[in-house]
This record gives C-alpha cells, structure tokens and sequence, in this order.
C-alpha cells in the first residue's frame, strides 16, 4: 500500500516525537488534503456563516480586506493572461520569484512562492513543531498558527504582548528551551502594532538552538517603523519570513504570497505538498511589485484614515492600540461580542473579539465612505 508519509518523513516524524497515533492523522492530512483545519481571515472572522441574510450593501471591516482591490497594474496583467489561462505558465512563477526577490534584495533561492501566506504558515507549523516541539505565540495574535498547533498535538504556549503592544521577545525566547517555533506578526494582528528591529534582533540572537522564528509580515507594507527580518535570512539564521499580496496589494481573493528562508528551511515546508499556482495571482503581484509609488501612496491613504478614525474613537472615549497597519483594536469597554452582535443590527461587521481582550474589538480600516458608516453606526450603538 502507498505511505503516503514516507521512511524518511516518519523517521523524521519520530524523532520530533510524533507518535503511531499521530501518523494516523498525519498520512490522513497528506492524502485527504482537507482534514488539516484550515485558518485563515475569512475562516476566523466571527459569525459571518451565521448571517446568510447579510445585505449587500452591508459594510464589511471584518476581514482585514483591502476595499481598493488590486491596483491598475495588476488588473491589466490578470486580464491580459486569462485567455492563455489553459496553460501551467510556470514561467510566470519563476518571473514573480525574481521580481520579488529583486525587490527585497534577496537571492530567488531563498523565496518560496505560495498563492497567499496562510499555506506556508500552515506548513511551516506542521514542518518545526509537533507533539515534543512546542508553538510559541504573541497574545493577541493571529490565531491560524494556533490552531494548526493545536491540531497536531503540539503545545501552544502564548505570551502576552508588553504594554505598546510589541512582541515580549525575551519571554517568548526563554518560554520553552525545545520549542519548534515562535512566531511573531510584525506589525501585529489583531493590534497592528510593531515589534521593533532590535527586538527581533535579540529574539533571532538569544532563542534557543535549533528554534525556527517565524516572521509573519503580511502587514509590514502598512508600516512606516516595522523592519523587515530578511537580513536574518541571508545571514542564513533560522527564519522564516511570510509575506502576502493580501493586505496592501488588495489581492486576498488572487491569491499571491511567499516565504523567505533558507534553503534547507523551504525544504522542509516544502515537503508537505507543492503544486502550480494560479497564473493570476503571480502575474497580479508581478505587476504590483513594478508599481511605481504604490507602496507609499496605498500606505498613506490608508493611515490617513485610520487616524482619523483612531482620533474619533478617542474623542468618544475609545483608546486604541497604536497600530500602524490596516486595523484598530478598540477597547469599547463592555464585552466587545455585545457591540459586535449590535454593530451587525447596523449593517455593519467589525471584527472579532480575542479572549485575552475580552472588551476590545478589531476594526479593518476600509473606505472614508464605510468609515463614516461605521462612526454613525457606532455612535448608536454605543449610546443606545
Ligand atoms: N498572516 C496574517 C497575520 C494575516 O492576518 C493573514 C490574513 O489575514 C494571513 C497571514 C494570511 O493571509 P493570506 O492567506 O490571504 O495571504
């Protein structure tokens, strides 16, 4: 019979204490595909299975979406390649890795690309933690690593954010001495807030032996302080980094992302499963990394807004945490589900509620025009 995980894989696998048991479920996930859970912001975001009478013009900051969509660029480098869309065009991935790699200054070797970065960061927690090798994680944090954790037996240790809302990466390092990985979100989801580059330095410098960090920076675009790890990818440390064209390129429904990392570290996610990828979404996010100024100008249009918003919500008596990307956390000051389940009465469906933050709640920062819905909605609410 095929064994679909393989002499060496199951070696490996033992080694990481994965147990007969535990292969059961692995060989499953490897053949069946589906039954590895699988997280990401639309899968998260609260409730929204539960309200199929939804209007449609109803204002959805949920999902940490980019309402601009792709940019100009990109829609034409879509439109222009569906009718040859019969064809693998690997091509066209390989044209995506250099550019990206060129962008970032880093060698093509050392990216991997993926359509959108909850893959590799699903893989990345199958491929460094298991039932011995433990995940350790900001909180509030973006939960998918979490969970995925979770589904393999490994445990999860969460380390809360210090008071800025950064990375407490001394803790996180001295948590677990045989930790599997420690993931970091920089900026930081739920929070949008930054870990600073020494910081990272310090975690990379002082984890223990043999830990791999993981470096999500799907918001880092939307950031004026965040600096990005790649320096610590070509100095071969065991990093990883993921980015995405979710978030700033407004292609979470294209589908383009990456992880940057050693080669011998790419090996190893990349073993649970590879494949063509969607011929749209690596023309799409070619273009956009050719964009001229698009980084800056969709950054600033979008931290425009969010400051408005952050100053307003203020006034009202709101504080948020200082994020810079395309999010707020408000503290509303009673059970955050309560405002949810109101603001959704409204037409209106913000974000989901953290246990560690019971009475905040996520807000994506979407148009001026959904923004002003969002104020009135929730000055009703909030005085009703
Ligand atoms: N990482 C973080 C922190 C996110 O917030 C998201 C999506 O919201 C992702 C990864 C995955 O995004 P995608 O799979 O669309 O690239």
């Amino acid at each position: 019979m095929h064994d679909p995980i393989g002499p060496e894989r199951r070696r490996d696998l033992a080694q990481r204490g994965y147990s007969r048991r535990d292969f059961g479920r692995l060989a499953a996930f490897l053949t069946a595909g589906a039954s590895l859970p699988f997280y990401n912001e639309a899968t998260l975001a609260q409730g929204l299975s539960a309200m199929p009478n939804l209007p449609s013009d109803a204002v959805r900051i949920n999902a940490n979406e980019n309402p601009m969509g792709p940019c100009p660029e990109a829609a034409e480098a879509i439109r222009s390649i569906v009718s040859q869309g019969g064809r693998y065009l690997y091509g066209e991935t390989t044209k995506f890795v250099e550019t990206l790699a060129g962008v970032e200054g880093i060698a093509p070797e050392l990216v991997l690309p993926f359509a959108g970065s909850s893959d590799p960061l699903h893989r990345a927690v199958l491929a460094f933690a298991s039932p011995t090798k433990c995940l350790v994680t900001g909180d509030p944090g973006y939960e998918a690593a979490e969970r995925a954790a979770k589904f393999l037996g490994a445990r999860v240790i969460r380390v809360p954010l210090r008071k800025d809302g950064s990375h407490d990466v001394q803790a996180m390092a001295s948590a677990d001495p045989e930790a599997g990985l420690i993931y970091i979100c920089n900026p930081n989801n739920p929070t949008g807030t930054v870990t600073c580059k020494s910081d990272v330095d310090d975690l990379v410098a002082n984890k223990p032996k043999g830990t791999v960090v993981l470096l999500d920076e799907a918001y880092i675009h939307l950031s004026t302080t965040a600096q990005t790890g790649t320096p610590h990818v070509t100095a071969g440390k065991d990093v990883v980094i993921l980015r995405t064209f979710s978030k700033l390129f407004g292609m979470a429904g294209l589908r383009a992302g990456a992880a940057f990392g050693r080669p011998d570290l790419l090996e190893r996610i990349k073993g649970f499963g590879a494949g063509a990828l969607p011929v749209t979404g690596m023309v799409g996010a070619t273009a956009s990394l050719k964009a001229k100024g698009l980084v800056e100008s969709r950054r600033k249009i979008i931290a425009d807004i969010r400051n408005q918003t952050a100053e307003w919500l203020d006034k009202k008596g709101y504080a948020c945490m200082p994020s810079e990307a395309n999010m707020l956390m408000v503290d509303v000051r009673k059970p955050g589900r309560q405002v949810f389940d109101a603001m959704v009465k409204e037409k209106v469906v913000i974000g989901r509620v953290w246990a560690s933050m019971p009475n905040s709640v996520r807000i994506t920062i979407g148009t001026a025009d959904e923004m002003a819905k969002f104020r009135s909605a929730f000055a009703k609410v909030m005085n009703a």
